[in-house]
């Protein structure tokens, strides 16, 4: 089943089905050109899924 929407970030367990492991907080990359050797291009956003 596609997703309508990749702005609907959930987190890697929900994706799996594994709702009770939800981490509420999703890492994710920041799409940046430059080159990343640190870790402060990760930000967190809030899961969206629904459970
Ligand atoms: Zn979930
Ligand atoms: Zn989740």
């Amino acid at each position: 089943m596609e997703s309508k929407s990749y702005n609907d970030k959930i987190c890697w367990f929900c994706k799996k089905g594994r709702h009770e492991e939800c981490m509420k907080k999703i890492p994710i990359d920041a799409a940046s050109e430059g080159p990343h050797d640190c870790t402060f291009d990760t930000k967190l956003v809030d899961c969206q899924c629904t459970h």
